[in-house]
């Protein structure tokens, strides 16, 4: 079973921008997501590998961003979104503990079975 993404929320400048997966997006409109900046919701295709929903995801939270920086959606630049999202996708994936607390790198990397039968014995 693959990972849902529905109703996950990313915090966007000052806004909640909330996940919906939907159906048909890339077969009726031949388009893997969309962002209604006025909703505040990114719309991915819910037929779509994990990856490229993650990759989606992350487009979409791109424009967000530029658009929640003042961009509008005419002054945003398609191609640069799209070069920068699959560069910034991998960027995040592979260094996503940099941020992490102490707690949260433990929590992160702890094998959490081995870590609760060390506290029983
Ligand atoms: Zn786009």
């Amino acid at each position: 079973m693959t990972r849902t993404f529905h109703g996950k929320q990313l915090k966007i400048g000052g806004a909640i921008y909330t996940v919906n997966e939907v159906d048909g997006l890339l077969r009726k409109l031949s388009m893997y997501g969309n962002v209604d900046f006025s909703d505040c919701i990114i719309q991915i295709d819910a037929d779509m590998s994990e990856e490229r929903k993650e990759q989606t995801i992350i487009h979409e939270m791109l424009h967000a961003t530029h658009f929640e920086a003042g961009y509008s959606p005419e002054e945003q630049d398609e191609d640069m979104i799209n070069r920068v999202a699959n560069v910034l996708h991998q960027v995040i994936v592979d260094n996503i503990d940099i941020l992490a607390t102490p707690d949260e790198e433990e929590a992160i990397e702890g094998d959490p079975i081995k870590k609760a039968l060390e506290e029983l014995y």
